[in-house]
């Protein structure tokens, strides 16, 4: 089985599915071959036919069943210095090198593996295959795939999301949103500020009401929360206005995060700054200037993964595989999006994030024959 993987993931590093470029020739690659072992297999194209989703289902179509979930995409090679070819697999000293060998193809090809052997078995309940596009860029594929599969009526009990985690157990992440806000003004000149409205002023205004909602994010870190730092946090990453000592700027923009521990405190923040836009900043810049305008464009908002006393993916994999420990992470995955469709979810992958987006990028041997295991434990799990 390991051979197998292995052939796979020489196939699939060959893809340059960089999240820039179209994902479709690996797509129906393994469509086709999912379709030869007998899945039931869906693509949804995206709004420019240049990408899409998987959604493949092995098994009675019944619901419930496990999710193993990963993206096709991977991050570009650019300005990178490899040692060889990073979309041809190479082996050394048991390291499978090659771009998206451990971010995440390494578990695709695994599930890929695994689909013969799951083909040819009697099952009492589905597993599903969910490949998606555009991950590394805000989860656009996963955000997209979410509400057709609500849609569809699929909601499968469990997910394992496999990014690379060393085969670690990984039941909780922040959500990651950003948001870059314009400010329109009107220019005037220096000497007669009560004739311009000040957009860097706004902005300021608004920056520092939102520092003061990040503060009092520290007060709503949830009780026993795991994570580094353990609210909710907010970065002001970008500041932008302004032309000259004597000109009363007319634009102004602010890019910003947040990383939410809980769902609400996205909220939280989003009501507090929506309410003063509303009833302070805007009426005060439209009694000078009536077209004066804010404008906020959400540029992604990804889920967080919320660890919940209560998860059967958790127990399960901690149960395959022998691991007891689990933990949380710093970085975003597609897990959080699946949460909130009601299915328990896990991360666990093989290949370790610190060799993510670099150059000579690898898997381990070894950690791809330990995510084999779980794989098999989970057929054992589903079969009749
Ligand atoms: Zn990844």
């Amino acid at each position: 089985m390991l051979d197998k993987t292995e052939a796979i993931l020489a196939d699939l590093i060959a893809f340059p599915t960089v999240s820039t470029d179209s994902n479709l020739d690996m797509m129906h690659w393994m469509a086709e071959r999912l379709e030869h072992l007998g899945a039931k297999v869906e693509l949804f194209a995206d709004d420019t036919g240049a990408k899409a989703n998987m959604f493949a289902t092995i098994g009675p179509d019944v619901p419930g069943g496990v999710v193993l979930s990963g993206h096709s995409d991977v991050v570009p090679v650019t300005d990178q210095v490899w040692h060889s070819n990073p979309f041809q697999m190479t082996e050394k000293n048991d390291l499978l090198h090659g771009r998206g060998s451990c971010d995440m193809k390494g578990f695709i090809a695994a599930t890929l593996a695994m689909a013969e052997p799951l083909s040819q078995a009697t099952l009492k309940r589905p597993v599903h295959l969910c490949f998606t596009h555009d991950e590394e860029i805000g989860c656009m594929g996963a955000r997209a795939l979410v509400p057709e599969l609500k849609r569809l009526g699929k909601v499968p009990r469990m997910a394992i999301v496999g990014e690379p985690t060393e085969m670690r157990i990984i039941e909780g992440h922040k959500g990651c949103c950003e948001y870059t806000c314009r400010f329109h003004g009107l220019e005037g000149h220096g000497s007669a500020p009560d004739l311009g409205v000040n957009a860097v002023e706004y902005a300021v205004r608004y920056v520092t009401r939102l520092m003061a909602v990040a503060e009092a994010l520290k007060s709503r870190a949830p009780a026993g929360s795991r994570f580094d730092p353990a609210w909710t946090t907010v970065n002001l990453g970008r500041l932008y206005g302004g032309v000259a000592h004597n000109v009363i700027p007319g634009f102004a923009e602010v890019d910003w995060e947040m990383r939410p521990v809980q769902p609400g405190d996205a909220e939280f923040v989003k009501d507090a700054l929506r309410a003063y836009v509303e009833t302070d900043l805007l009426p005060a810049m439209r009694r000078v200037y009536p077209d004066a305008r804010i404008d906020t464009q959400v540029i992604g908002e990804v889920a967080g993964l919320e660890p919940l006393a209560d998860n059967a993916a958790r127990d399960l994999v901690a149960q395959l595989t022998g691991n007891n420990a689990c933990d949380v992470v710093p970085f975003g995955t597609e897990a959080g999006l699946f949460q909130e469709m009601g299915m328990s979810v896990v991360v666990c992958g093989p290949g370790s994030i610190a060799q993510a987006h670099k150059p000579d990028e690898f898997v381990a041997r070894s950690e791809l024959a330990a995510c084999l295991d779980m794989l098999t434990g989970i057929a054992r799990s589903v079969a009749a």
